[in-house]
């Protein structure tokens, strides 16, 4: 455990600047204040850094704004994209009595973390996230009158999914996973988003092209515990937007910008380990599952429809959960199929035995959105459901060739934002257990998702509609 005195240490011994603190506002995003070390000692790290509450996403009205952000000695690294030696620290928020604040992501995902503790199932949970985005060379917004969309520049890519002619060292719609230089043009940067992700200290496991037309990729992290697991998601989006910045290009993560290819997932692998052993693993189990791994999946199966209010909670994540693109569109487990909402990887090592939830993405508040996942889980585990009576499978098929008959008893993911949020205002039981997460918190998110996004895209005139009704 890093403490504040090793912090002040660091910035002596490295000629540290300035210190550049991290919050996390309630849809996800970093919001920071820098300050000059000359202003940082102990009291920093004990009193706290004030701050107007008001003015963050989710958060607090502005007649109670004063909130402190308490620096997280542990999440200390060096900025490598600041202009001055600059320390980058995560804060957790509180009121200025410094109670916890509730809204506070990182405080639910510390809430669960405890509560799996204090249930006695397991001690620890190890998550590894799978995060895919695409390279573009620039993104242009258009907002004209009507004419509200976006446009993609001459990411080769794009356009080479309305020309599929002479095409040249570039890759195809679909074709993406993973020929070598010079059809895979984005390896060097990825290259150098590894490397930029190490220095902070990121382990990564492997890099790789997507299966989307050219500059789709995806860097896979080494797995962690949940509450480190997502301070990393915020670091990485952080590392991958900078790089690509650096070499002129811009990195998104939105679930689906591209009609007609693959989007962008966030799968997410997890798993119980209890006094250092891994709980999900047997010997003879279906897909070498234990009873209580079998459970953790009926957990999640059962209440996918409200996780995904916090697992895709964008209304373009919708847009990728359709058929044809290894994205989810059933609330089934199998093993080793990725058409599946829940894959358990092929893999005969108890120390590697795993699930994998292939529905998220990275619009996703990875803090909020992991705990729904883990609450899920044990709630499957304390109400001993058993996934294959709950209907859910094992459905080991090609689930996109399904007939209609065959589809007939498997239930579908949500078709939009809206479904997803009205599933967790009725679902939500098992995320309050133990107070891990507050009423106040979930009606927060679905009031915050319905006003600001859901009629934010509902009431504006689509660019298609213009094709299709503008001579109807
Ligand atoms: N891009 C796919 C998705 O949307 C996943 C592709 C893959 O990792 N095999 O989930
Ligand atoms: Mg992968
Ligand atoms: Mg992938
Ligand atoms: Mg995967």
């Amino acid at each position: 455990m890093v403490k504040a005195e090793d912090v002040l240490r660091t910035i002596r011994e490295k000629n540290i600047e300035m210190i550049d603190v991290h919050i996390i506002d309630l849809p996800g995003t970093w919001q920071h204040v820098t300050i000059p070390v000359s202003e940082v000692d102990e009291d920093t790290f004990t009193n706290g850094i004030p701050f107007d509450g008001s003015s963050l996403r989710g958060f607090r009205g502005i007649e109670e704004s004063d909130m402190l952000m308490i620096p997280d000695p542990d999440t200390a690294v060096v900025d490598p994209f600041a202009t001055v030696p600059t320390l980058s620290l995560v804060a957790d928020v509180t009121d200025p009595q410094h109670v916890p604040y509730q809204r506070d992501p990182r405080r639910i995902a510390r809430n669960a973390e405890e509560y799996l503790k204090a249930s006695g199932i397991a001690d620890v949970s190890y998550w590894g996230p799978e995060i895919e985005f695409f390279i573009f060379d620039s993104v242009r917004y258009i907002n004209q009158g009507y004419h509200a969309a976006y446009q993609v520049d001459s990411s080769e890519g794009f356009w080479n999914s309305f020309a599929e002619g002479s095409l040249g060292h570039t890759i195809r719609t679909k074709e993406g996973y993973f020929p070598v230089p010079p059809l895979d043009s984005t390896a060097a940067l990825r290259t150098a988003m590894v490397k930029a992700l190490q220095s902070v200290g990121i382990r990564v496991e492997m890099h790789h092209h997507e299966v989307a037309t050219a500059g789709q990729g995806e860097i896979d992290l080494r797995f962690n515990t949940l509450t480190k697991q997502a301070d990393t998601v915020m670091m990485y989006k952080y590392v991958l937007r900078n790089v690509a910045q650096q070499h002129g290009k811009t990195v998104t993560f939105m679930p689906k910008p591209i009609y007609g290819d693959n989007g962008n997932g966030m799968h997410v692998h997890q798993s119980l380990w209890k006094d250092s052993k891994p709980l999900f693993y047997s010997e003879n189990g279906y897909a070498h599952m234990s009873p209580l791994a079998l459970s953790y999946i009926a957990g999640i199966l059962k209440h996918a429809r409200a996780i995904l209010a916090f697992s895709n909670p964008s209304t373009n994540s919708y847009r990728r959960l359709v058929p044809g693109f290894e994205a989810p569109v059933n609330i089934v487990f199998s093993h080793g199929n990725r058409s599946a909402a829940i894959r358990i990887p092929v893999n005969d090592r108890p120390q590697a035995s795993r699930i994998e939830f292939r529905t998220p993405d990275s619009t996703s508040n990875p803090y909020l959105a992991f705990a729904a996942m883990l609450m899920a889980g044990l709630d499957g585990i304390r109400q001993g459901l058993d996934p294959v009576k709950e209907g859910f499978g094992p459905l080991d098929k090609n689930i996109y060739a399904l007939s209609k008959a065959e589809l007939a008893n498997i239930q579908s993911v949500p078709g939009s934002l809206s479904e997803s949020l009205d599933a967790l205002e009725q679902d939500h039981a098992f995320l309050l257990e133990g107070g891990v997460f507050s009423e106040d918190l979930i009606q927060t998110w679905i009031d915050y998702k319905r006003v600001n996004e859901v009629n934010a895209v509902n009431l504006r005139p689509h660019p298609m509609e213009f094709e299709l009704y503008f001579n109807s």
